[in-house]
């Protein structure tokens, strides 16, 4: 079948691989000139795929009504019309019955995402910094502590702040200003850009996907109701088959296949900021309260985080990026003023395409012809990999690999 695939973010570079191999014709459209210029490009390398705590819970719901007034919060958020529909979705997803279901279905597609990581390694090998590094997750208040206590079936193992300063010597933290954290043996780093941009060589040595970049995607062309070709601004492409991957970029193209794709771009931030001699981490670290995630790379620390809910602008925004810094300094003695030109330091912005409730939106569409593959949201790199391959399973009609009722698109309607 020749398939076009919309996007090459990660999702989409992984959609297209996943559909190459299982013999597809594929033809790969993206507006921008290079692989991974969205939501991929420097996110915080986290592979986690133990802690995928969904954004929509009661507890977030507790703190809402902070989380409107202005400061320098984790997490911000200015109202608009899209904004209003999207909320009130994630309002009815805040309970503990649907964290529960989200939660489910999140391990299940991310034990997939890394047995196929792993599979397409042995293939291909590609060299991106993936490191089973452990993740150690800090929380400075005692009630998120405990909130957090491991389920027994959980390899999460509660750890005392001596004992996180034994496993992590770097964090410049003294024992009275933090609770305890959660150590998960399993979890991996590895760089999402990097993964991209040999994924992308790589498909394009195969000859088999027709690479189509610095291509504008304008509307769908629908005959006899079945989507038949994509207007481009630089001409129509037909397929038999199209993949919508376009991240942030999704919600605009589905309203004008005629539905509604309730995905908002929540904005985060990062610097990467280049060692100087020995690696300051050796664990990836995140600090809970700050809602910020610390990625030893190769030659790097990965800084990345906050959530903003204010439309689709990517710039990044000097007091996040210093308010990145700051942290970086407090918490590991990162030093990114003094010794590290500050032009060393590469801040970014990118936007994660959320749903309401957190989990993708893998599938087909109410317009025939067209599958989504969209709406990871935080955790796009952990789960592009077992979305791909459930994407190849379901075009092709094959049982699929880990349930997906829980990501059809058709919670939404
Ligand atoms: C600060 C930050 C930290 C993160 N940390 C992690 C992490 O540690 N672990 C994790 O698992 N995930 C993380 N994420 C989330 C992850 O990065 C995203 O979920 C993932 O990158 C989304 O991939 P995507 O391919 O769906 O979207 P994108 O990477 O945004 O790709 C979409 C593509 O579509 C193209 N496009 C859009 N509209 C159009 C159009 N009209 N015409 C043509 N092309 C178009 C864009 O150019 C882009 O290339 C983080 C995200 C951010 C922002």
């Amino acid at each position: 079948m020749k398939i076009s695939v919309l996007g090459a973010g990660v999702v989409g570079l992984t959609t297209a691989w996943w559909l190459t191999e299982a013999g597809h014709e594929i033809v790969l459209i993206d507006g921008a000139g290079r692989p991974a210029a969205g939501a991929s490009g420097a996110n915080g390398a986290q592979l986690s795929y133990r802690y995928v705590a969904p954004m929509a819970s009661p507890k977030m719901l507790r703190q809402l009504p902070g989380l409107l007034l202005p400061g320098e919060d984790a997490i911000k958020v200015s109202l608009d019309t899209e904004l209003i529909g999207w909320g009130l979705r994630f309002l009815k997803a805040c309970t503990g019955a649907e964290v529960a279901r989200t939660t489910a279905a999140q391990l299940a597609l991310a034990e997939l995402s890394r047995a196929e990581l792993e599979r397409l390694l042995g293939k291909v090998p590609l060299d991106f910094g993936l490191r089973t590094a452990g993740k150690l997750v800090i929380f400075r208040k005692a009630a998120d502590f405990v909130a957090a206590t491991p389920d027994a079936d959980d390899p999460a193992v509660a750890l005392t702040p001596r004992q996180c300063l034994e496993l992590e010597p770097n964090l410049a933290l003294d024992v009275s200003e933090f609770a305890g954290g959660l150590y998960t043996s399993s979890e991996q780093v590895g760089d999402c850009g990097s993964f991209c941009e040999q994924l992308f060589a790589k498909l394009k040595e195969s000859n088999r996907v027709d690479m189509r970049m610095d291509t504008a995607i304008g509307r769908p062309v629908v005959r006899n109701r079945r989507m038949t070709a994509i207007e481009t601004d630089r001409g129509v492409i037909e397929a038999d088959q199209f993949v919508l991957s376009l991240g942030s970029g999704a919600r605009a193209f589905a309203k004008s296949c005629g539905f509604n794709l309730p995905i908002y771009p929540v904005k985060g931030h990062s610097i990467t900021v280049p060692d100087e001699g020995k690696p300051p981490l050796t664990h990836s670290v995140t600090d809970y309260s700050r809602k910020i995630v610390y990625a030893p790379l190769p030659g790097a620390t990965r800084i990345a985080g906050f959530a903003d809910f204010q439309g689709y602008d990517t710039t990044p925004v000097p007091s996040r990026i210093a308010q990145l810094k700051a942290a970086a300094a407090d918490t590991f003695d990162i030093d990114t003023l003094g010794d590290v030109a500050a032009s060393d330091v590469a801040p970014w912005a990118g936007l994660r395409p959320m749903t309401p409730d957190s989990r993708p939106v893998i599938g087909p569409s109410p317009l025939e012809g067209l599958f989504l593959n969209t709406g990871q949201g935080m955790l796009g790199w952990t789960l592009a990999c077992g979305s791909a391959r459930l994407t190849a399973d379901l075009i092709d009609g094959k049982p699929p690999s880990c349930p997906v009722a829980p990501f059809d698109v058709a919670r939404f309607s």
